[in-house]
């Protein structure tokens, strides 16, 4: 059984009933209804923006998404530190703690909360990682090249 999950267009508010993608993937396409281009990532979806998507370059393209996602990571973030204030709670599996019915249902499906947070800390690490390593190399690479240089 896929879940099923409801997602909202950011630009025209209609709702609708997809079949949940597979975690992690990054799905991109336009709105059924009013054609403007969306993201769906992690359950959640995110406005992009059509001229972008379809005259920009792939480098814009990729700097497009890349933005999107660290946009809604941040607020996923956000939610994260305001909410619940790092509460250290073991993770043992939850055997049949479905006690109080209804007390706080969440509008979202419970598979997007499941998977939220380890994407959410891979997303940022991933992020981060690259960053920080592409400045890594750009300085390694030019303290070891420059000395080369002027060594020769
Ligand atoms: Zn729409």
């Amino acid at each position: 059984m896929f879940p099923i999950i409801e997602v909202e267009c950011p630009f025209c508010k209609t709702t609708g009933q997809i079949m949940a993608p597979p975690l992690g993937s990054i799905i991109v396409g336009p709105c059924p209804r009013c054609g403007e281009m969306v993201l769906l990532y992690n359950g959640t979806v995110m406005p992009l923006d059509k001229n972008i998507m379809t005259d920009g370059t792939i480098e814009e393209k990729k700097q497009h998404l890349l933005e999107t996602i660290v946009d809604m990571v941040a607020v996923k973030v956000d939610e994260v530190i305001e909410n619940d204030e790092f509460k250290p709670e073991p993770k043992q599996k939850q055997s049949g703690k479905k006690g109080k019915a209804g007390a706080k249902k969440r509008v979202s499906p419970s598979v997007n909360d499941r998977s939220a947070p380890p994407i959410t800390r891979d997303d940022i690490r991933d992020f981060v990682n690259i960053d920080l390593h592409l400045i890594d190399t750009r300085s390694y690479f030019e303290k070891v090249f420059g000395k080369k240089k002027i060594e020769l």
